[in-house]
């Protein structure tokens, strides 16, 4: 018996391993949108995490020649702690991340995490260690609780409900119907911006990376869905190596230091209370968003008291 179950297992390994590699494949292309455009060096290495320490130094990258997208980015995300990425649309803020989790390779410069480039070591081993909520999550067309034990696969139901604790989702998930069997995905049931972040949030919170990369939904979310997002991440980011793609800017203000990318180069660096001062791009961009913010609340006033 031993003699069969050993291959019936290995082809039931392969089948499943294969099967979970085009999901993969398939939800990162579907997510990024872009093509495969990497592969690994001959030989080379498992990523060895220490702290999970990131660095980018003088990277220039371009999708096309013609234009240059970023043009020499330095910075560092010390391990634990949180960095922002702020700049008007089309500055390269997500690229950045991409670029982290390597989906491209830069064209000069390099980007370490604990001193190893990212391109010496494989890609298997750098996306274990790099937790990523993306800016639009592709759910799988199968039940909520299976979209969110993918993170790590052998979890438990009892780590799935506090994961989902954790991302602010549980309530919600809890009130329908089928509760963590309910279909979501293309086929099942929809899911809206924010709980779709939510779901991939309990994702990231099973998985426990070293390193988190949240990129934020440009899509405009109500206030009270943006604190639960926010406190949320709150939780997952602490301790941990985190960098923020931030569209929207409330949520840098507790960031260790905040980048305002312009033009394909920083612009400004600092902290909030710093960037305030400076009086420059952040500060602009802040005043902007916040007059945004009380003409929103002032029309939802006037909205409800008709
Ligand atoms: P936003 O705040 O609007 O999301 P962003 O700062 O995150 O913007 P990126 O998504 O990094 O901007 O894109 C930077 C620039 O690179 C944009 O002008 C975009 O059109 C271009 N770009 C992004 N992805 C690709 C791609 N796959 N191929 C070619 N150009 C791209």
């Amino acid at each position: 018996l031993m003699q069969l179950s050993v291959p019936l297992n290995f082809i039931g390994f392969v089948y499943r391993e294969i099967r979970q590699g085009l999901t993969d494949i398939e939800q990162m292309f579907d997510l990024l949108e872009v093509e495969a455009e990497v592969v690994d060096r001959p030989g080379a290495a498992a990523l060895s995490i220490d702290k999970g320490a990131i660095a980018f130094k003088d990277v220039h990258f371009h999708y096309d020649p013609d234009r240059p997208i970023l043009k020499g980015v330095s910075f560092e995300v010390p391990a634990g702690k949180t960095v922002a990425v702020v700049g008007p649309s089309g500055a390269g803020k997500s690229t950045i991340s991409r670029l982290l989790y390597r989906f491209y390779d830069v064209q000069e410069g390099s980007i370490t995490i604990d001193g190893q480039d990212v391109r010496d070591v494989t890609q298997k081993s750098l996306r274990a260690v790099i937790g990523m909520v993306p800016q639009d999550t592709v759910l799988f067309n199968d039940t909520i609780a299976y979209n969110i034990r993918y993170g790590r696969p052998a979890a438990s139901d009892a780590e799935i409900e506090q994961a989902t604790e954790v991302a602010q989702i549980a309530r919600f998930i809890k009130e329908l119907p089928e509760g963590y069997n309910t279909k979501v995905g293309e086929r099942g049931l929809k899911l809206s911006g924010g709980e779709k972040q939510r779901v991939a949030i309990a994702r990231t919170v099973l998985k426990a990376p070293p390193i988190l990369i949240l990129d934020e939904a440009t899509s405009a979310l109500d206030t009270t869905t943006e604190h639960e997002i926010q406190s949320a991440l709150d939780v997952v980011s602490k301790n941990r190596t985190t960098l923020v793609i931030a569209h929207r800017l409330s949520t840098v203000v507790n960031a260790d230091e905040i980048i305002v990318l312009k033009g394909g180069e920083i612009a400004e660096r600092g902290s909030h209370a710093v960037l305030l001062e400076q009086n420059g791009l952040y500060a602009s961009m802040w005043n902007r968003q916040r007059e945004a913010t009380q003409a929103e609340e002032r029309l939802r006033q006037v909205r409800e008291s008709d």
